[in-house]
């Protein structure tokens, strides 16, 4: 099932009040058919994408905790990272965002919520767990002005 209306609600926190990109990648994300398929995926198996994308970027691991309440806000606290069912947050797609976020967090890059740095490390998460190749995303940041960085690795 396509899911049409796949949109970001608000988060726990937001470290820098400037994120230039947010509405970019958004849109990005509208586009991509395949990013909007309802997965649907158990709390089992979020946990152990969590668990190895956690250990392959080398941060703390964190508990993925499934909430279903249209008003409870996606976000990172507390070593948990919170999926709202009702903003479809049982998709491999949204973990993998999410899970972008708290990558970019436990580096402690400070760049911004939806900057170079954290396209960076989304794509690598799209492209290991086989959702979107690197390739792919790079064309598709390009058309919608999205920045990726692209030095060195951290
Ligand atoms: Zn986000």
């Amino acid at each position: 099932m396509i899911n049409h209306y796949y949109t970001h609600p608000p988060k726990l926190y937001k470290r820098l009040a400037k994120d230039s990109q947010v509405h970019s990648v958004y849109q990005m994300e509208k586009s991509i058919v395949g990013m909007c398929v309802n997965t649907h995926m158990s709390l089992e198996d979020l946990q152990t994408v969590s668990d190895h994308a956690c250990r392959k970027f080398k941060v703390q691991l964190a508990e993925i905790v499934l909430v279903n309440s249209p008003g409870q806000p996606f976000g990172w606290a507390d070593h948990k990272i919170y999926l709202n069912i009702a903003w479809h947050g049982d998709n491999l797609s949204v973990l993998l965002h999410e899970l972008a976020h708290w990558i970019h967090d436990c580096k402690d890059l400070r760049g911004e919520d939806h900057g170079p740095l954290f396209m960076r490390i989304y794509i690598d998460l799209l492209d290991a767990y086989k959702l979107m190749p690197r390739a792919c995303m790079v064309v598709l940041c390009e058309t919608y002005g999205v920045e990726i960085y692209k030095g060195e690795w951290i």
